[in-house]
């Protein structure tokens, strides 16, 4: 859309010059996120320094009718922050401090654009922790996390984004700046907009600021590895861990036989037990270091019970860092193999992961196309590729066409979801029916409606 010279310049007054984006060179990157195939160029970049900021552009857009499309750091999969509408991609990677660390009220407050892994670091220098890690840790903000709701490794034992976020401070469209939730622990006072807010993608208000709760860092913990000569039985022993040994792995973390080699082949470093038909990572955690012995020691034993074709156990930190960088290396190494992959995220009852898996095989031979799982076996949630390998176009557009509503099916078919932890985005709001009956989908509309009448906010993200 053609942005008007009036506009432009209101944004320029209030962001300045070096902060409004216009040529298309220093706009690519903000034309795609880290989905597949997809991509739409913004018509303007705003890069937004305080909520007050945010709160004018916002206002001004509305005056103008131009579409939003806010964004953290961009490694979103599902295209949520892709402009697919036209209009300005409000970015605010430059809002990056982290305000406080409250060691009275376990709390962590922090600008949108921190990447997590720098919060997590000042946190834990502060002996507090925040367990939520996507693999993409590194590289992904806490205003994205609380966008998408994030999940991660960790979430087995701890819980995803939405259980740490305690309150916010948020641009919602049209410009009106609100604070919910906050220090406290307890509040009960009328709606929980705040349950609303978090996961909703970036299609009802903009988070300028994050309160996260937080907890007393775990002084020891220890990482195993484990091959399987088959992911069922992969899948059996992890998910025996907690009813038969009663111990809570902080991770559960599994990897199918086919991308074993894939992470060598990108690592270039062999990995132990290269021909297992699966790998399980396993991280248990505690304060006591002998009970935290205890605990590796019972579930090494467990799993060599269970099949285990060899269990190792990473106990220096240097070791452990190389098997959580094989692990979050997993999504380059299949670019690495097929640049052109079909990222999906299914999850099911966990007791259900192995017909997934089966399942998902199925669809592959069926169609003659490689798939691949990996992922959070501990919370049914798997990743599961579509890997276009070396299919001419027609094929590959047919193959998409057909497999990725099958996948979706049958994990609702297990009493699943099509996304555990990607969030709907661009890219499955046409599949949302499939999941939401009616009269849910109508309530999530009218709740947008009434925000964002004008629906500008993120518009064609989430709804069909
Ligand atoms: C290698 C890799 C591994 C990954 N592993 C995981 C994983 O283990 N678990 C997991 O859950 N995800 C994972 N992801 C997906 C991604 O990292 C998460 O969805 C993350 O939360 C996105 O954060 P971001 O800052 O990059 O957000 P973006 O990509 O910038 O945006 C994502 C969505 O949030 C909205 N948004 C961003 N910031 C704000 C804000 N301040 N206010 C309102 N809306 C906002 C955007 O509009 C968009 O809809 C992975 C991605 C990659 C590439």
């Amino acid at each position: 859309m053609e942005l008007s010279a009036k506009f432009l310049s209101a944004l320029e007054k209030v962001v300045g010059p070096d902060n409004l984006l216009t040529d298309p060179e220093q706009m690519e990157k903000y034309s795609r996120d880290e989905t597949p195939e997809l991509s739409a160029f913004p018509d303007a970049v705003v890069l937004c320094q305080n909520a007050e900021q945010v709160a004018k552009v916002v206002e001004i857009c509305y005056e103008h009718d131009v579409p939003i499309t806010p964004r953290g750091a961009g490694t979103g999969v599902a295209g949520g922050a892709v402009p697919v509408a036209g209009g300005i991609v409000l970015s605010v990677e430059r809002m990056n401090k982290i305000l406080e660390i409250d060691r009275k009220n376990l709390v962590a407050v922090a600008q949108p654009g921190v990447i997590t892994g720098e919060l997590q670091r000042a946190v834990e220098s502060e002996g507090l922790y925040y367990p939520p890690d996507p693999a993409s840790v590194d590289s992904c903000s806490i205003g994205g996390n609380v966008a998408t709701s994030a999940g991660g490794m960790r979430a087995f034992k701890y819980g995803t984004t939405k259980k740490f976020v305690q309150g916010v401070e948020a641009v919602l469209p049209g410009g009106a700046k609100i604070r919910f939730g906050g220090r406290m622990i307890k509040d009960v006072a009328g709606y929980d907009l705040l349950g609303i807010l978090v996961g909703s993608e970036g299609t009802l208000g903009i988070f300028t600021e994050i309160t996260v709760k937080l907890l007393p860092k775990p002084a020891y913990s220890v990482d195993l590895l484990a091959g399987f000569e088959t992911p069922a039985r992969c899948a059996d022993a992890a998910l025996s861990i907690v009813p038969e040994t009663g111990i809570m792995p902080a991770a559960l973390e599994f990897v199918e036989g086919e991308i074993i080699e894939m992470i060598s082949e990108t690592l270039e470093r062999p990995l132990p037990m290269p021909d297992a038909g699966a790998h399980l990572i396993v991280s248990v955690d505690g304060f006591d270091e002998a009970e935290v012995e205890r605990q590796y020691f019972a579930v090494g034993e467990h799993l060599l019970q269970k099949g285990a074709i060899d269990v190792l156990v990473a106990r220096t930190r240097f070791h452990s860092e190389l098997l959580w960088k094989s692990r979050r290396s997993i999504r380059e190494a299949i670019r690495h193999r097929s640049p052109d992959i079909v990222a999906e995220d299914l999850a099911v009852p966990p007791s259900r992961v192995v017909e997934l898996l089966d399942g998902v095989k199925k669809i592959g031979e069926k169609y003659g196309a490689q798939i691949v799982g990996f992922g959070h076996i501990g919370d049914g949630n798997l990743h599961i590729d579509l890997m276009r390998n070396q299919m001419e176009q027609p094929q590959w557009e047919r193959a998409k066409k057909v497999i990725i509503p099958e996948l979706f099916k049958l994990a609702i078919s297990l009493g699943g979801t099509i996304t555990g932890e990607h969030g709907i985005g661009y890219i499955k709001r046409e599949y949302l029916p499939l999941m939401r009956t009616p009269p849910i989908i109508e309530a999530m509309r009218s709740i947008k409606k009434s925000w964002d009448p004008k629906n500008l906010m993120n518009p064609k993200k989430v709804f069909p």
